[in-house]
């Protein structure tokens, strides 16, 4: 399985960290992206993955950090995206629930990290929130030529139609084990390339929600609930689910499986 959205740099995993990322890899998790989403992230980030070659970097401005980052952190930003092991642009989006960050923006940096996407050849990793209609309306008139990925997708077959039409993924973790029956309908009815494993650790840990912080082992939550409405096998889920993050990715993994 690949975790294709977690924030081990994450202070909620100070205190375990190594020990979480072994416990991933005895479930199965043989790749994970690590969401550097703010200026202070990426140097931690890459921290983590200078001691785990199977962790890669997706970095950005979250729209919520829109309103306090600089201008100029774009030119950073590109540096950045040069690494070897950055592989995606992101987490970026519209975030309306929160309001953390004024709406101008917030789509500022949006449109911003779509264009840079575009000049490094880079999938883009989408967060919304309260902005669905908002952010799909900007995707669908930029068209990010690398496509990407509708991180935490939690809608319905109309909204996952417009997601294929311009060749997104639907990143699905904890919320399809929430019982939310259009994502439900959403996730049985898309066609399979469509379909990326994340868990967004620590936050949106699947149900039963029993231990109050999400981790990258828990992904097995979210693949026996995948396999539930889909009718797959665990085998034909990770099987599924990671070519198709290799397939937007493109992270070179030793194996070559
Ligand atoms: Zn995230």
């Amino acid at each position: 399985m690949i975790d294709t959205h977690c924030h081990l740099a994450d202070k909620r995993f100070d205190k375990d960290r190594e020990p979480a990322i072994e416990r991933a890899h005895a479930a199965g998790v043989r790749a994970f992206v690590e969401i550097a989403y703010a200026p202070a992230i990426v140097e931690r980030a890459h921290a983590i993955a200078a001691r785990h070659p199977d962790l890669f970097l997706c970095v950005g401005v979250h729209p919520s950090e829109a309103g306090r980052v600089p201008d100029d952190y774009l030119e950073t930003l590109r540096d950045h995206a040069r690494h070897a092991r950055v592989v995606a642009i992101g987490e970026t989006g519209l975030d309306f629930y929160r309001d953390h960050a004024p709406r101008e923006a917030q789509e500022r940096w949006f449109r911003a990290q779509l264009a840079l996407a575009d000049e490094m050849g880079l999938p883009v990793v989408i967060h919304q929130r309260a902005a669905l209609e908002e952010t799909l309306t900007i995707l669908e008139e930029t068209r990010p030529a690398a496509a990407g990925v509708l991180h935490c997708f939690d809608d319905g077959p109309a909204a996952a139609e417009r997601a294929r039409a311009l060749g997104f993924k639907l990143g699905i973790g904890g919320c399809v084990t929430y019982g939310h029956d259009a994502l439900e309908a959403a996730v049985r009815s898309a066609p399979a390339e469509m379909l990326v494993l994340e868990t967004d650790s620590p936050y949106l840990e699947p149900e039963p929600r029993s231990l109050r912080r999400n981790e990258p082992a828990l992904l097995a939550r979210v693949v026996a609930r995948l396999c539930d409405l889909r009718g797959w096998s665990a085998d034909e889920a990770d099987r599924v689910t990671t070519a198709n993050a290799r397939a937007l990715f493109r992270f070179p993994l030793a194996d070559g499986a």
